[in-house]
């Protein structure tokens, strides 16, 4: 199944001393990582699992991996909790996903006993450090017969669009994601991710964690995202990090600090960064100022793909060749995945470049279900097996996609035309005293939905209405102007950094 399970018992000796994982805590091998999940796997009893969900509720950390890939061992279903999730979504994600079980950092246990208080015992909880401290298990111990197709983790979508849905993945639907990610992204044993992303989401848990056990490479891990301590390991610790992956607000956060250091810590920064092999974006889409920016201030051109919860990855730009990635597109499909654009009326959008359709995705990646949602799942799904994402896109001439926002609250449908968002609010960027931006459309009366833009400023800068109007007419069409502005501190954005459009929606209901 695609874990290290496989690495470290079809590796050499050699190569299972390899390091896996590094964290604050130190480093740990490919052997420690095997040794460890059979330890999660003895704990939780000798019963095949049998794709049974167990909750996992851990810090950013080497005992992570140990714990997810222990439930694995035992033949479960992996249920990643967040350390930064409140209590009742907590109760949310542990009672619908039906987990029995849950694993539990002592230091997050005071985040989720309140929740099993409430569910009455129902749920039982295991200490993960009782467990990391337990006796070595022999490797041969208790060997689980695990199906491809039995249920493997459970991701939680970001509930940008409703509540959040649960994803059920299979052994066979995360081999194959991160096996395209492999081949596409040049993935190596000498590889080094540097991860900063939450585990409990498709981008840190599988675009990053799987695929680099999967490829056998090192993963360094910071216990959460920290603009400060990402450049200080990356200038001042040894100039190994090859890999850097983040959503848009965390390069944007490193921009920032990069323009507050000296000048020669600008240089050193510079430097190092330089030397990676790949700077990746995705989660949300990246505005050109900040691909430009990254580009001026570090050498790299930014990697971006696009994916989500039910895919794992879908489209991304080329890992060879930085002078081919187009800014502003996702790239083209990834090996093994096919993807579509499709019109109101169900036909494919094909010969017309630029024209935009939902994009819809076939391929072993997709996932299985919706836990507990048959019907919604059914609707999901095209009659011929095509999953409909949600997104509206555009394919360029040469077969690069563009994202244009999710149908439901990113495309703005004024005056007879369809206008995307996120195109909106990239041009809003470019303005030199605007630092964040959400638009989102509001109903009117006359033209259907009109344009509104919230807008954060750059720190001692003001923004004159007159003068934005002509400005904004300079570079768009009429319609896509937004006809109301509000002034915020800041914008309302999950764990991800994405944006939630309801709460932006809501600033201008009255
Ligand atoms: P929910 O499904 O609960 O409403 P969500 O769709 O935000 O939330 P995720 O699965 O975490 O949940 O996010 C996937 C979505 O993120 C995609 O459908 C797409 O809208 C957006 N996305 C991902 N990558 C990009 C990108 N590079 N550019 C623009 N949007 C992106
Ligand atoms: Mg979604």
């Amino acid at each position: 199944f695609a874990t290290a399970k496989g690495f470290a018992q079809s590796a050499e000796p050699s190569e299972r001393a390899k390091v896996a994982i590094v964290d604050d805590a130190g480093s740990h091998t490919y052997a420690d990582l095997l040794q460890d999940a059979r330890k999660v796997q003895r704990a939780l009893g000798n019963a095949d699992h049998k794709g049974a969900s167990i909750a996992m509720l851990m810090p950013n950390s080497y005992e992570y991996a140990a714990v997810q890939w222990g439930i694995w061992a035992a033949g479960g279903a992996a249920v990643p909790l967040s350390p930064m999730h409140p209590e009742r979504e907590l109760e949310y994600f542990i009672t619908n996903s039906q987990a029995h079980k849950i694993i539990c950092h002592p230091s997050l246990l005071n985040n989720v006993r309140p929740v099993l208080d409430r569910l009455g015992g129902s749920v039982k909880l295991l200490d993960s450090d009782a467990i990391m401290t337990m006796a070595d298990v022999a490797c041969s111990d208790q060997e689980t017969e695990i199906s491809e197709g039995q249920s493997a983790l459970f991701i939680y979508t970001s509930g940008t669009t409703g509540k959040p849905k649960g994803v059920v993945h299979t052994h066979a639907t995360i081999a194959a994601q991160v096996s395209a990610l492999y081949e596409a992204w040049k993935w190596t044993t000498n590889d080094r991710l540097l991860h900063v992303l939450p585990l409990h989401h498709v981008h840190g848990i599988v675009v990053a964690l799987c695929s680099a056990l999967w490829a056998g490479a090192t993963t360094e891990m910071l216990p959460r995202f920290d603009k400060a301590k990402v450049w200080d390991r990356i200038i001042d610790g040894p100039q190994d990090i090859s890999i850097l992956m983040g959503v848009p607000t965390m390069y944007a956060r490193l921009l920032s600090a990069m323009e507050a250091m000296s000048p020669q810590r600008q240089k050193a920064a510079r430097d190092a960064m330089g030397r990676l092999r790949l700077t990746i974006s995705g989660s949300a889409a990246l505005p050109a100022s900040v691909f430009h920016k990254w580009q001026h201030a570090t050498g790299q051109t930014m990697l971006e793909r696009y994916g989500m919860s039910e895919i794992g990855m879908a489209l991304s730009n080329d890992a060879n060749d930085p002078s081919s990635r187009k800014v502003g597109t996702v790239g083209k499909p990834l090996p093994g995945v096919e993807v579509r654009l499709v019109d109101t009326d169900g036909n494919e959008v094909t010969n017309v470049q630029g024209a935009a359709g939902m994009i819809q995705v076939k391929g072993p990646n997709v996932f299985r279900e919706y836990y507990g949602l048959p019907d919604k799942t059914a609707k999901e799904f095209t009659a011929d097996g095509w999953f409909i994402t949600g997104d509206i896109g555009t394919c360029d001439a040469d077969g690069f996609y563009s994202i244009m926002g999710r149908q439901s609250v990113d495309i703005i449908k004024s005056g007879g035309y369809k206008l995307s968002a996120l195109e909106i609010e990239r041009e809003l960027l470019e303005h030199c005293n605007v630092s964040d931006v959400a638009v989102v459309g509001v109903p009117d009366e006359e033209w259907g939905e009109v344009v509104a833009a919230a807008v954060v400023l750059r720190p001692g800068a003001s923004l004159d209405m007159d003068g934005l109007k002509p400005w904004c007419h300079e570079r768009m069409a009429n319609y896509k102007c937004p006809k109301m502005v509000k002034i915020v501190d800041s914008l309302p954005r999950n764990l991800m950094g994405k944006l939630d459009k309801k709460a932006v929606k809501a600033l201008f209901s009255n």
